[in-house]
């Protein structure tokens, strides 16, 4: 290609970068990374075998998956464009939109308030489910939302669901004191429902702006709806579960939410190596007995 159409063309990759539709016009088909070696319930049965090594699970790809595929010019840009421009670093115009200059988590309780009514959840719950944990946490969970005993008792994932996450922490050699936990929309959705659209818009700037300030190295999404919401994607679960994308300078991986899990217990052995897939790239090793 000659020079002028080459500056062109990264001019053009560079302003639909800043529009947020740079992946779009770039390689966003996510890569696996190194498999782990052994695939073992956390749920009483120990690891037997050292997680994969940190080269591979880092070798992630940076683009999150888009919900769909582009067409026409779009598609012979995506062809070509990685060879021509490396996404650029740091926030987009969008992204930054989201950033809170000083932000705190306590702000960001604060600026919820205890009363919000930005959504219709506030209608039916008893109380804000903020997050909890440790709050320069390097891993974080980020479920869909409160359950009933987490509605009741103000704690993510302190239910049947939850007791599973805790083993699933400590089968990592972590406890939950060193992980943070949060969910997408932070009141209980009315008889356990998934969050509806409006709902998740209007809460998920909160976590966005808990992401921004915890500043993890990995994100754990569990189940669809994080992941989904973080990914900015409509594609299902088991399309991109166990790979690497980025989020913002994270690196995240999206796995099945620890219900699901209660009512389909073979899928724990692909949990555990996506959990595996977390512990090379924090560099944990795997409790012993
Ligand atoms: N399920 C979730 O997604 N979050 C919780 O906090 C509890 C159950």
């Amino acid at each position: 290609m000659d020079k002028t159409k080459r500056s062109r063309a990264e001019a053009w990759f560079r302003y639909a970068d800043d529009l947020d539709i740079g992946p779009y016009y770039l390689d966003r088909a996510p890569q696996t990374s190194g498999q782990p070696q052994a695939a073992e319930s956390f749920a009483g049965v120990e690891p037997s075998s050292a997680a994969p090594p940190i080269a591979a699970a880092t070798k992630a790809t940076p683009v999150p998956a888009k919900p769909s595929a582009p067409s026409g010019f779009a598609a012979a840009a995506a062809a070509a464009a990685p060879a021509l421009v490396q996404r650029a670093a740091g926030p987009s115009l969008f992204e930054s939109a989201d950033r809170v200059e000083g932000d705190t988590l306590d702000r960001i309780r604060t600026d919820i308030t205890p009363t919000c009514t930005r959504c219709k959840l506030h209608k039916a719950r008893t109380q804000i489910v903020f997050g909890v944990g440790n709050p320069k946490a390097q891993l974080v969970f980020v479920g869909e939302g409160p359950g009933r005993d987490e509605d009741e008792q103000g704690e993510p994932f302190v239910g049947r669901a939850g007791k599973l996450l805790t083993q699933m922490i400590e089968a990592m050699n972590l406890k939950r004191e060193d992980v943070y936990i949060c969910n997408v929309v932070k009141c209980r959705p009315p008889e356990n429902r998934l969050p509806e659209k409006d709902e998740i818009a209007t809460c998920s700037p909160f976590l966005y702006r808990q992401l921004g300030v915890i500043n993890p190295k990995v994100i754990c999404c569990l189940g669809a709806c994080s992941a989904q919401t973080l990914l900015d994607t409509a594609q299902g679960i088991s399309r991109f579960r166990g790979e690497w994308f980025d989020y913002r300078g994270a690196k995240l991986i999206a796995t099945y939410h620890p219900a699901y899990l209660l009512r389909n217990p073979a899928a724990k052995s692909e949990v555990w190596k996506d959990l595996q897939k977390v512990m090379a790239v924090l560099g944990l090793q795997p409790k012993r007995r």
